[in-house]
Protein backbone atom coordinates (compact mmCIF):
# COMPACT_ATOMS: atom_id res chain seq x y z
CA UNK A 1 0.00 0.00 0.00
CA UNK A 2 2.63 2.30 1.23
CA UNK A 3 4.79 1.17 -2.09
CA UNK A 4 1.36 2.19 -4.42
CA UNK A 5 1.16 5.59 -2.55
CA UNK A 6 4.55 6.78 -3.39
CA UNK A 7 4.64 6.02 -6.92
CA UNK A 8 0.97 7.12 -7.41
CA UNK A 9 1.65 10.48 -7.87
CA UNK A 10 4.17 10.38 -10.81
CA UNK A 11 1.58 8.31 -12.45
CA UNK A 12 -1.21 10.55 -12.21
CA UNK A 13 1.61 13.20 -13.48
CA UNK A 14 2.21 10.96 -16.93
CA UNK A 15 -1.81 10.29 -16.61
CA UNK A 16 -1.95 13.99 -17.59
CA UNK A 17 0.52 13.89 -20.34
CA UNK A 18 -1.18 11.07 -21.99
CA UNK A 19 -4.74 12.05 -21.66
CA UNK A 20 -4.73 16.01 -20.71
CA UNK A 21 -7.93 17.36 -19.65
CA UNK A 22 -9.54 19.12 -22.11
CA UNK A 23 -12.25 21.96 -21.80
CA UNK A 24 -15.86 20.08 -22.77
CA UNK A 25 -16.49 23.70 -24.83
CA UNK A 26 -13.29 24.74 -26.51
CA UNK A 27 -10.76 22.04 -26.08
CA UNK A 28 -8.19 23.89 -24.66
CA UNK A 29 -6.25 22.10 -21.82
CA UNK A 30 -8.19 22.95 -17.99
CA UNK A 31 -6.51 22.05 -14.93
CA UNK A 32 -9.66 20.45 -13.63
CA UNK A 33 -12.00 18.69 -15.52
CA UNK A 34 -14.98 20.84 -16.80
CA UNK A 35 -15.47 23.96 -18.88
CA UNK A 36 -12.34 26.49 -19.06
CA UNK A 37 -13.32 29.80 -17.71
CA UNK A 38 -14.01 31.35 -20.90
CA UNK A 39 -16.37 29.07 -21.88
CA UNK A 40 -17.95 29.43 -18.74
CA UNK A 41 -18.46 32.88 -18.48
CA UNK A 42 -20.37 32.19 -22.27
CA UNK A 43 -22.85 29.63 -20.56
CA UNK A 44 -25.93 31.38 -19.90
CA UNK A 45 -26.70 29.33 -16.32
CA UNK A 46 -30.17 29.81 -14.90
CA UNK A 47 -29.35 31.20 -11.32
CA UNK A 48 -32.64 32.53 -9.81
CA UNK A 49 -35.80 30.08 -11.33
CA UNK A 50 -39.06 30.40 -10.99
CA UNK A 51 -40.57 28.31 -7.91
CA UNK A 52 -42.54 25.73 -10.46
CA UNK A 53 -41.19 25.89 -14.01
CA UNK A 54 -37.59 26.92 -13.38
CA UNK A 55 -37.62 29.43 -16.31
CA UNK A 56 -34.63 32.17 -15.14
CA UNK A 57 -35.73 35.41 -13.11
CA UNK A 58 -33.65 38.33 -14.07
CA UNK A 59 -33.87 39.89 -10.81
CA UNK A 60 -32.12 37.84 -7.61
CA UNK A 61 -34.90 39.20 -5.51
CA UNK A 62 -37.52 37.14 -7.73
CA UNK A 63 -35.74 33.71 -6.96
CA UNK A 64 -37.76 31.43 -5.15
CA UNK A 65 -41.45 32.97 -6.48
CA UNK A 66 -43.69 31.10 -9.21
CA UNK A 67 -43.80 33.15 -12.16
CA UNK A 68 -46.69 34.99 -13.92
CA UNK A 69 -47.37 31.76 -16.68
CA UNK A 70 -47.32 29.33 -13.54
CA UNK A 71 -49.65 31.25 -11.30
CA UNK A 72 -51.90 31.24 -14.51
CA UNK A 73 -51.97 27.20 -15.05
CA UNK A 74 -49.40 25.62 -12.93
CA UNK A 75 -47.30 22.85 -14.22
CA UNK A 76 -48.33 19.04 -13.64
CA UNK A 77 -44.49 18.58 -11.78
CA UNK A 78 -43.43 20.35 -8.71
CA UNK A 79 -40.26 21.39 -9.54
CA UNK A 80 -37.81 22.15 -12.92
CA UNK A 81 -34.38 22.75 -12.84
CA UNK A 82 -32.06 23.41 -15.26
CA UNK A 83 -28.27 24.48 -15.40
CA UNK A 84 -28.18 26.50 -18.38
CA UNK A 85 -30.05 28.14 -21.31
CA UNK A 86 -29.94 26.06 -24.66
CA UNK A 87 -27.81 28.64 -27.01
CA UNK A 88 -24.27 29.93 -27.63
CA UNK A 89 -22.00 27.58 -26.10
CA UNK A 90 -24.46 25.97 -24.01
CA UNK A 91 -26.62 24.46 -26.98
CA UNK A 92 -22.92 23.26 -28.57
CA UNK A 93 -22.78 21.14 -25.16
CA UNK A 94 -25.50 19.92 -25.56
CA UNK A 95 -25.40 18.90 -29.24
CA UNK A 96 -22.27 17.60 -28.41
CA UNK A 97 -23.03 15.49 -25.84
CA UNK A 98 -26.38 14.21 -27.33
CA UNK A 99 -24.40 12.29 -30.78
CA UNK A 100 -21.88 10.83 -27.91
CA UNK A 101 -19.14 12.88 -28.84
CA UNK A 102 -19.16 14.08 -25.15
CA UNK A 103 -20.13 11.36 -22.83
CA UNK A 104 -16.87 11.27 -20.92
CA UNK A 105 -19.05 14.79 -19.69
CA UNK A 106 -21.65 12.95 -17.63
CA UNK A 107 -19.66 13.02 -14.12
CA UNK A 108 -19.35 16.62 -14.44
CA UNK A 109 -22.84 17.29 -16.07
CA UNK A 110 -24.23 15.37 -13.40
CA UNK A 111 -22.17 17.67 -10.71
CA UNK A 112 -23.87 20.82 -12.59
CA UNK A 113 -27.00 19.44 -12.39
CA UNK A 114 -27.07 18.23 -8.66
CA UNK A 115 -26.17 22.01 -7.52
CA UNK A 116 -29.23 23.15 -9.97
CA UNK A 117 -31.81 20.72 -8.33
CA UNK A 118 -30.25 20.21 -4.55
CA UNK A 119 -33.60 20.95 -3.61
CA UNK A 120 -35.33 18.42 -5.65
CA UNK A 121 -32.77 15.44 -4.82
CA UNK A 122 -33.05 16.31 -1.04
CA UNK A 123 -36.62 15.21 -1.72
CA UNK A 124 -37.12 12.75 -4.04
CA UNK A 125 -36.78 8.76 -3.79
CA UNK A 126 -35.93 7.93 -6.79
CA UNK A 127 -33.88 9.25 -10.54
CA UNK A 128 -35.41 8.06 -13.51
CA UNK A 129 -34.46 9.31 -16.97
CA UNK A 130 -36.59 10.27 -19.90
CA UNK A 131 -36.70 7.34 -22.18
CA UNK A 132 -35.55 6.68 -26.10
CA UNK A 133 -37.68 4.80 -27.67
CA UNK A 134 -36.03 1.51 -27.95
CA UNK A 135 -35.43 1.59 -31.77
CA UNK A 136 -33.89 5.20 -31.48
CA UNK A 137 -31.89 3.57 -28.18
CA UNK A 138 -30.46 1.10 -30.54
CA UNK A 139 -29.84 3.08 -33.43
CA UNK A 140 -27.79 5.43 -31.31
CA UNK A 141 -26.53 3.23 -28.80
CA UNK A 142 -27.33 4.60 -25.70
CA UNK A 143 -29.69 7.17 -24.46
CA UNK A 144 -27.86 10.69 -23.14
CA UNK A 145 -30.64 10.96 -20.59
CA UNK A 146 -30.05 7.38 -19.02
CA UNK A 147 -25.97 8.53 -18.97
CA UNK A 148 -27.07 11.40 -16.84
CA UNK A 149 -29.36 9.99 -14.39
CA UNK A 150 -26.46 6.96 -14.29
CA UNK A 151 -23.79 9.48 -13.16
CA UNK A 152 -26.15 11.42 -10.77
CA UNK A 153 -27.13 8.54 -8.90
CA UNK A 154 -23.36 7.68 -8.98
CA UNK A 155 -22.33 10.78 -7.59
CA UNK A 156 -25.94 11.28 -4.68
CA UNK A 157 -26.31 7.33 -3.74
CA UNK A 158 -29.97 7.58 -4.77
CA UNK A 159 -31.50 4.67 -6.76
CA UNK A 160 -31.95 5.12 -10.66
CA UNK A 161 -34.59 2.95 -12.71
CA UNK A 162 -33.77 2.64 -16.42
CA UNK A 163 -36.28 0.87 -17.51
CA UNK A 164 -39.26 1.99 -15.74
CA UNK A 165 -40.80 5.00 -17.97
CA UNK A 166 -41.27 3.82 -21.20
CA UNK A 167 -41.78 5.22 -24.73
CA UNK A 168 -45.02 3.37 -25.80
CA UNK A 169 -44.43 4.60 -29.30
CA UNK A 170 -42.22 6.28 -31.89
CA UNK A 171 -42.31 10.44 -31.81
CA UNK A 172 -41.02 12.77 -33.85
CA UNK A 173 -38.26 13.85 -32.70
CA UNK A 174 -38.78 17.23 -31.06
CA UNK A 175 -37.14 19.65 -33.05
CA UNK A 176 -36.15 22.80 -31.60
CA UNK A 177 -36.88 24.48 -34.65
CA UNK A 178 -40.86 24.48 -34.50
CA UNK A 179 -40.02 26.96 -31.43
CA UNK A 180 -38.22 28.84 -33.26
CA UNK A 181 -40.01 28.85 -36.51
CA UNK A 182 -42.53 32.06 -37.35
CA UNK A 183 -45.05 30.27 -38.85
CA UNK A 184 -46.43 28.70 -34.95
CA UNK A 185 -46.51 31.23 -32.25
CA UNK A 186 -45.48 29.88 -28.81
CA UNK A 187 -48.96 28.33 -27.79
CA UNK A 188 -48.95 26.40 -31.04
CA UNK A 189 -45.81 24.99 -31.46
CA UNK A 190 -46.88 24.21 -27.81
CA UNK A 191 -49.89 22.47 -28.80
CA UNK A 192 -47.81 20.69 -31.48
CA UNK A 193 -45.26 19.40 -29.25
CA UNK A 194 -47.97 18.39 -26.54
CA UNK A 195 -49.59 16.34 -29.32
CA UNK A 196 -46.79 14.65 -30.43
CA UNK A 197 -46.16 13.37 -27.25
CA UNK A 198 -49.75 12.18 -26.04
CA UNK A 199 -49.96 8.80 -24.38
CA UNK A 200 -46.60 8.08 -25.87
CA UNK A 201 -45.15 7.49 -22.13
CA UNK A 202 -45.90 4.52 -19.68
CA UNK A 203 -44.65 2.74 -16.93
CA UNK A 204 -43.63 -0.87 -17.25
CA UNK A 205 -46.18 -3.72 -14.83
CA UNK A 206 -43.27 -4.89 -12.91
CA UNK A 207 -41.86 -1.31 -11.89
CA UNK A 208 -45.28 0.10 -11.22
CA UNK A 209 -45.24 -0.90 -7.43
CA UNK A 210 -42.05 0.30 -6.91
CA UNK A 211 -42.75 4.13 -7.71
CA UNK A 212 -46.24 3.77 -6.29
CA UNK A 213 -45.90 6.72 -3.75
CA UNK A 214 -42.46 8.10 -4.32
CA UNK A 215 -41.23 11.31 -5.26
CA UNK A 216 -39.39 10.80 -8.95
CA UNK A 217 -36.84 12.94 -10.21
CA UNK A 218 -37.14 13.05 -13.33
CA UNK A 219 -33.79 13.18 -15.58
CA UNK A 220 -33.41 14.69 -18.88
CA UNK A 221 -30.39 16.40 -21.15
CA UNK A 222 -32.54 19.12 -22.31
CA UNK A 223 -36.23 20.38 -21.71
CA UNK A 224 -37.78 21.66 -24.93
CA UNK A 225 -41.16 23.15 -24.58
CA UNK A 226 -41.72 20.59 -21.89
CA UNK A 227 -44.33 18.73 -23.46
CA UNK A 228 -42.27 15.45 -22.89
CA UNK A 229 -41.57 16.21 -19.26
CA UNK A 230 -45.60 17.15 -18.94
CA UNK A 231 -46.60 13.66 -20.21
CA UNK A 232 -43.90 11.92 -18.71
CA UNK A 233 -45.15 13.40 -15.76
CA UNK A 234 -48.81 12.29 -16.06
CA UNK A 235 -47.89 9.06 -16.82
CA UNK A 236 -46.12 8.92 -13.47
CA UNK A 237 -48.53 10.44 -11.76
CA UNK A 238 -51.17 8.10 -13.36
CA UNK A 239 -49.91 4.92 -11.87
CA UNK A 240 -49.18 6.33 -8.06
CA UNK A 241 -46.03 8.49 -8.28
CA UNK A 242 -46.17 11.23 -5.55
CA UNK A 243 -44.39 14.21 -6.87
CA UNK A 244 -42.25 14.60 -10.10
CA UNK A 245 -39.68 16.96 -10.25
CA UNK A 246 -37.82 17.32 -13.16
CA UNK A 247 -33.66 18.05 -13.63
CA UNK A 248 -32.01 18.97 -17.26
CA UNK A 249 -28.69 20.41 -18.41
CA UNK A 250 -30.35 22.78 -19.90
CA UNK A 251 -33.71 24.49 -21.25
CA UNK A 252 -34.51 26.51 -24.34
CA UNK A 253 -36.28 29.67 -23.63
CA UNK A 254 -35.40 32.94 -22.25
CA UNK A 255 -35.00 35.36 -19.03
CA UNK A 256 -38.46 36.15 -17.56
CA UNK A 257 -38.91 39.47 -17.91
ZN1 LIG B 1 -13.43 26.32 -23.08
ZN1 LIG C 1 -42.85 29.47 -13.75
Amino acid sequence: MHHFLRINKPLTRLWDVLLPRRCYGCGELVAECGLCANCWTQLDTITWPCARCGRSFEMASLKGQTCLSCQKKAPPWRRARAVFFYRGIGRQLILQYKHGRRLDASAYYARLIAQAAQESLKECDIIVPVPLHWTRRIARGYNQAAELARALAKRTGLPTLNHALIRTRRTKPQFVSITHDKKYNTQQAYALRQRNVKDAFAITKKYQNTLKGKSVLLIDDLITSGATAEACTLALQHIGVRHVDIAALARVGKHLT
